[in-house]
């Protein structure tokens, strides 16, 4: 029986890389079917928000979307159709591992950390103002309640797969009231698992640390802002934007989506790396309890890692369709 999935093909280099995914998770044997929803630039261009309350509602009753990048109109007024999607549907943990990987060559080889992300709050909540016309204030807004979702969120993730070590990154030498908060409720939740190893660290300080010991870093968890700015290290450190992938979870609802975003000049070129969102639509198999097909198409990018079928991004001549193409060849199912 096939299995109810939304997709949002997005914009720029979104359908080009949803196409790829759709046909390795065809080929791999999971049988989804696949209920396409409009957002993005063309709800944009015909007067409707750029994600409409239809598509918010399907994703909510189907509990599971598969997400391309979209394009966020750049200008006054325009909101970003991701900051929606996470708020309207209480996507409160982002998760974006980030590993190296056979046959991408970088200086961090033995990296494999797991960020958890706040996705609700901190300085994302979009509360500005200008205080005088030559003075703006933006609200950093921390709670416990969201505090302690995420630092859950990352223990139980620890415990189900063998990870040892939660770290909470955090700036609470300075903002020692807001982000004081998140590490204390980092600190009284860590309590509850003592087979886990937790630690704390200054948001400074650990992207020094990553880049120089990066082998020290297991889960970790930090506030929205941070985590933004972390999880784009960590795709760098891990061979590029091509290749980082990421999940957006709430407790009802999950949606699936590369870090990177529509990339519009390679548009239509059949250039771009599929590996990001085809790595978050694994997320999305092993949340579905497909854990082996997910592993067969881990396994199989691998292969076509090492023999030296690459996208541009990593150095390689080969386009999407051809990668995908040579993925699906390596399927050992
Ligand atoms: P981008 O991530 O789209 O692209 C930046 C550069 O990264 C590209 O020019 C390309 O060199 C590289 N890149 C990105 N994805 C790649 C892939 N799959 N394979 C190979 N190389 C890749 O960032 P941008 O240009 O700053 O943003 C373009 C649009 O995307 C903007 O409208 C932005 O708001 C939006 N965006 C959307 C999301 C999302 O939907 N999740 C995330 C970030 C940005």
């Amino acid at each position: 029986m096939s299995q109810d999935v939304c997709i949002i093909r997005g914009d720029g280099i979104g359908p080009e890389i949803s196409d790829a995914v759709e046909k390795i998770i065809d080929a791999a044997g999971v049988a989804i079917n696949w209920i396409p929803l409009d957002a993005g630039l063309k709800c944009v261009e015909a007067g409707e928000p750029i994600v409409p309350d239809r598509t918010i509602d399907r994703i909510r009753e189907v509990g599971i979307a598969l997400k391309a990048p979209m394009t966020t109109p750049i200008g006054k007024g325009s909101v970003s159709p991701n900051v929606t999607l996470r708020k309207r549907l209480d996507l409160y943990a982002c998760v974006r591992p980030a590993r190296s990987l056979p046959g991408v060559k970088t200086p961090f080889q033995g990296l494999d950390i797991v960020i958890f992300r706040e996705n609700s709050e901190d300085l994302y909540t979009q509360i500005e103002y200008m205080v005088t016309p030559t003075v703006a204030n933006s609200i950093k807004l921390i709670s416990e309640q969201a505090s302690e979702k995420i630092a859950r969120a990352a223990f139980e993730f620890a415990r189900k797969n063998g990870r040892r070590l939660v770290t909470c990154v955090h700036k609470a030498n300075i903002m020692k009231i807001a982000d004081g908060l998140f590490l204390r409720t980092f600190q009284r939740v860590a309590k509850e698992y003592p087979d886990i190893e937790s630690w704390d660290i200054i948001v400074d300080a650990l992207c020094m640390q990553l880049v120089t010991k990066w082998r020290q870093f297991d889960v970790l968890v930090l506030p929205n802002l941070y985590g933004d700015i972390v999880s784009d290290l960590a795709a760098g450190m891990m061979g590029g934007l091509g290749v980082a992938p990421g999940a957006n979870y709430g407790d009802k609802t999950a949606v699936f989506e590369a870090v990177h975003g529509s990339a519009p000049k390679y548009a239509g070129l059949d250039k771009v790396n599929p590996m990001a969102l085809l790595f978050s639509a694994n997320m999305m198999l092993r949340h579905m309890g497909h854990d082996a097909q997910a592993e067969a198409i881990e396994g199989a990018v691998e292969r076509t890692l090492v023999k030296g079928v690459k996208t541009y991004d990593l150095l390689g001549s080969a386009k999407t369709s051809e990668f995908a193409d040579a993925v699906r060849a390596e399927l050992r199912l």
